[in-house]
């Protein structure tokens, strides 16, 4: 798996007195009151801001929130991000109206070293999912370095994470940087056995990662809308739980394709009449899923066989909640086997904003190795895909005046660079 070592990041950089954008992942969720319901996307950005900070940088805060679709939504407004990071940081915060335009340039013109401003939600504009050059051109304009610290985003080439390292010195933020060398350390030497779990409800996301797993781990857990895809393609009666019927030949051709066994499907699960608190619900073997009802959890059994399995694991790899943990009844598999992954010596990935979600009700992320906070980017990297955010990030070497009749490559290869 490749290691992005050889990108700037802020530290390889001068940014005092500078402008300096920095494209981070606000999406968090907010309550019913606009207020935001979970804080830990900005308590993961304050690193690189302290870092910013400290140097009495211009601070410039870009991010999307949610799918607006290229149109205002004041329910998808960054504003009540500023009160919670002024809160979080003890630190004045600035917002501008619009992320682009007189208000942004205004707002920018203003500002004085050591200043945070936090720019409106990206995404109120259609060209940012474009990546339309001129939007990208006119967002590096508010700025003189660009750093990206939005790991959730990083396989997305979009006009804040891609586009605008065309017009600006591009480094990568500590939180970037961080997510990226502890998945670095997924493939390359993992201690075994090494036990992915694979779960949640996005089954077409996620089942192409079962046959580059397959390569290289030992054992692959299923649950969730993925489980049901398998066992439907194993012959079960799935009734109403929650399948991928596109991929369910898939499913089948990965099961004969597999050595061994290494795909584990559960082998009993919570079944309800509906996916809601209070629905009527119980412990059931595979055949016996009442007409009409769906899967919303692992059963006993399999949270035995899941918790074993992690317990004795060199490495685990994890990705989705195993069941609708929102829903007290219905999260006790991903609480237990949780429990045993926090428990066991192995070294731990975690990843998936629900996932990430339910480990931290859990209160287990203490004993977590790594928790991944962009689940969509997670699963890319782990494909061999590439990060088209991060691959646009300028070069260590480039950083360097260079004299043209050296040989770079040999230098670096000599260490004579670094
Ligand atoms: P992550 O964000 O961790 O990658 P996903 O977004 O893929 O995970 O899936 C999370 C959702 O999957 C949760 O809302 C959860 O309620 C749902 N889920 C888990 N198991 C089931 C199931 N058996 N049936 C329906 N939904 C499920
Ligand atoms: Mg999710």
């Amino acid at each position: 798996m490749e290691k992005f070592t050889n990108k700037m990041t802020v530290q390889d950089i001068d940014v005092t007195g500078k402008r300096v954008l920095v494209r981070v992942d606000y999406n968090v969720p907010l309550d019913e009151t606009g207020q935001v319901r979970d804080n830990w996307r900005i308590t993961a950005s304050l690193p690189t801001l302290k870092y910013l900070l400290s140097k009495n940088a211009k601070i410039i805060l870009l991010s999307h929130l949610g799918r607006p679709k290229g149109s205002v939504n004041p329910a998808m407004s960054l504003r009540p991000v500023q009160a919670e990071l002024a809160r979080l940081l003890d630190h004045p915060v600035d917002f501008a109206d619009d992320c682009i335009g007189p208000k942004a340039q205004k707002a920018v013109g203003l500002m004085r070293n050591g200043d945070i401003l936090l720019l409106e939600n990206l995404r109120f504009h259609a060209q940012e999912e474009a990546n339309d050059p001129e939007f990208a051109r006119n967002l590096s304009a508010l700025g003189d370095i660009y750093v990206d610290d939005a790991f959730g985003t990083a396989h997305r080439a979009h006009a804040s994470t891609e586009g605008i390292t065309h017009y600006l010195p591009s480094v990568a933020g500590f939180l970037l940087e961080e997510e990226i060398n502890c998945l670095s350390r997924e493939p390359a030497d993992p201690q075994r056995p090494y036990v992915a779990i694979l779960s949640g409800a996005k089954a077409s996301d996620k089942i192409r990662l079962i046959e580059n797993l397959l390569t290289h781990a030992d054992k692959i857990m299923l649950g969730g809308g993925l489980a049901n895809t398998f066992l439907l393609a194993q012959g079960y009666d799935m009734k109403n739980s929650l399948v991928d019927l596109e991929r369910v030949d898939l499913a089948r051709e990965l099961m004969a394709r597999q050595e061994g066994a290494k795909i584990v499907l559960p082998v009993d699960v919570i079944a309800a009449e509906a996916v809601r608190a209070g629905a009527g619900h119980k412990t059931v073997d595979l055949e016996d899923i009442p007409p009409g009802w769906g899967t919303v959890d692992i059963g006993p059994k399999t949270i035995d066989i899941y918790s074993q399995a992690v317990m004795t694991a060199g490495t685990v790899l994890w990705n989705g909640p195993l069941g609708v943990y929102e829903i007290p009844e219905f999260s006790k598999g991903t609480a237990l086997v949780g429990r045993a992954v926090a428990q066991s010596r192995a070294f731990s990935i975690l990843g998936g904003g629900d996932l990430a979600a339910a480990v931290r009700r859990d209160g287990l992320t203490d004993k977590i190795n790594h928790i991944c906070t962009g689940g969509g980017a997670m699963l890319a990297y782990l494909k061999g895909k590439p990060l088209r955010a991060v691959e646009a990030l300028t070069d260590k070497v480039a950083a360097f005046p260079l004299d043209p009749s050296l040989d770079i490559e040999a230098q670096m290869q000599e260490g004579t660079f670094f």
